[in-house]
């Protein structure tokens, strides 16, 4: 289990998901899940996973926060250069 060795990495500074997995040796699905996990775990700490969007680099398309991997591609204007998302972990407020 690396979830707190995740959560040190993560409040030291933003990472993307492909970032994670190569970090730790396991597949990008794998560490999305544990993200989701973390973002639970991590409110009766008094922080919180923040995500900078991913962002279609062409039209400026901001995808959703909720999306933690790489999107294929902009649903706006079918472009496939995308800027990943990127996590951290802040205190809250
Ligand atoms: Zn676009």
């Amino acid at each position: 289990m690396y979830r707190k060795k995740l959560i040190e990495l993560l409040q030291e500074k933003e990472w993307t998901v492909r970032e994670l997995a190569g970090r730790f040796g396991v597949d990008e699905r794998e560490i999305e899940t544990e993200l989701e996990h973390v973002r639970r775990s991590l409110k009766r700490e008094g922080l919180r996973l923040e995500v900078e969007p991913a962002r279609c680099r062409k039209c400026g398309f901001v995808f959703r926060k909720e999306t933690l991997s790489k999107p294929g591609k902009c649903p706006e204007c079918r472009s496939t250069w995308i800027a990943e998302p990127r996590v951290r972990i802040v205190p809250s407020k």
